[in-house]
């Protein structure tokens, strides 16, 4: 099997700054902040109360990238740190 198939790490939704332990294996640290805003979209959308707060937050990184650099570099710290699998 290929190497760069299973070359792939997981990190939560808490993890993230969410309030569950939703589970997101990806490849890399943007792949899985794609996928936590996606299911911060999806849960507040389906009523979902808790994330709200979460939901908004990464809205704000949205318009305001500058001022967010600091939290993506952490995710992308705590992701280069994580154990493989
Ligand atoms: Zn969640």
């Amino acid at each position: 099997m290929p190497q760069e198939e299973n070359d792939v790490k997981t990190m939560t939704c808490r993890q993230l700054g969410g309030p569950c332990d939703e589970r997101f294996e990806r490849q890399t640290a943007d792949e899985v902040i794609e996928a936590q805003d996606r299911h911060l979209r999806e849960a507040v959308r389906a009523g979902d109360a808790s994330h709200r707060e979460a939901h908004d937050e990464m809205k704000g990184r949205w318009r305001h990238p500058r001022q967010s650099m600091a939290w993506y570099w952490g995710v992308k710290r705590t992701f280069a740190e994580l154990a493989e699998g």
